[in-house]
Order: C-alpha cells, then structure tokens, then sequence
C-alpha cells in the first residue's frame, strides 16, 4: 500500500495504471460500532472517510460531514449505531481492484466525493470486501510525481 517516498510516474502510462498501485488503507468500522466510536476513530486514525461493513462486506460510508451533523443534531453519539448515519448501500460509489486510476478519478471527480472505496467481489458472501481506498490526497500524490 501507498510507498511514501515519491518515485517518477510516467506521464505517457498515466491513463492505463491500475488503481491498486496507488490505493491507501481504507478505515473500516462495524455497523455495531457506535457514532463516538466514529469520531475517536476518525481522529486517531488520521482518516477523512470511515467504511462501515456489516460481516465482511461493505456495507456504508461515514465523512466527517456525517459526524458533524449528528454531533450538531444532538444525537446520543455514546449509545446510538454508526450505521443510523451512514450512506448506505446500493448508494455505494465503489470501484473494484481492476479499475484503471482514471476512472476511479472520474467517479470521485463526478460524484465530488473525498475518496473511494476499492473492492472485490466475494462469489461466497454476495457482496464487496474492501481491499483500500483512493483518496484526493492519494490522487495529488500521483499528480506531484508525474510533475516530479
Ligand atoms: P465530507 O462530507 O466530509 O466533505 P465527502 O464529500 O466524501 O466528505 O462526503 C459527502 C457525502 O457523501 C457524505 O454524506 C458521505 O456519506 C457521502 N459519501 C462519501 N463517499 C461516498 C461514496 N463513495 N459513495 C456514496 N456516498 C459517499
């Protein structure tokens, strides 16, 4: 996941690349968990976006903006579930691992959403497992290095 030293892209091959060269590690939260432990979360990981699973599958997002509105909205955030708050499945903007980074990069442009969840399908559980995540902050990493 995501080298921290920055190494040359090729600006030739940009539009080709696969999107799992560049993804980031996505954090992931049970529905169970609580809209505090969203915010705890959110802090000490570092994290803009949280990715709730129900099982093993995606199954929501949480932004900051969400845990604004129910730190605002006077919400019980000790006892009342993340899941109340989250966008929710089929809602789910998502690109799976073989997607290139240009089209992951249209849908986060487009949809103007601060990253994107990166999944594989699971034949066994019917559903998306996450694998990582692609954010703006990933994707001005790979303008920096093309320029580098
Ligand atoms: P913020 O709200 O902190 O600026 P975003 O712009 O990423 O962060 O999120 C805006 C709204 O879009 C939030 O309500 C969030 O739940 C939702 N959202 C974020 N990412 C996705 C996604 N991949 N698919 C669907 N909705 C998303």
């Amino acid at each position: 996941l995501n080298p921290q030293k920055p190494k040359k892209i090729d600006s030739s091959s940009l539009k080709n690349l696969n999107v799992t060269e560049f993804i980031g590690e996505a954090l992931v939260l049970s529905e169970k968990a609580t809209i505090h432990d969203g915010i705890v979360e959110i802090f000490t990981r570092d994290s803009g976006t949280i990715y709730i699973t129900n099982g093993d599958l995606l199954s929501g997002v949480v932004s900051r903006k969400d845990l604004l509105k129910a730190a605002i909205g006077g919400m019980d955030l000790t006892s009342l579930p993340i899941s109340l708050i989250m966008s929710r499945m089929p809602n789910i903007h998502f690109c799976t691992t073989d997607a290139t980074l240009f089209e992951a990069a249209e849908i986060i442009v487009k949809k103007e959403i601060d990253s994107l969840p990166v999944v594989e399908y699971s034949n066994e559980l019917k559903g998306y497992k996450i694998v990582g995540k692609i954010s703006k902050t990933d994707l001005s990493r790979v303008l920096f290095e093309t320029l580098l």
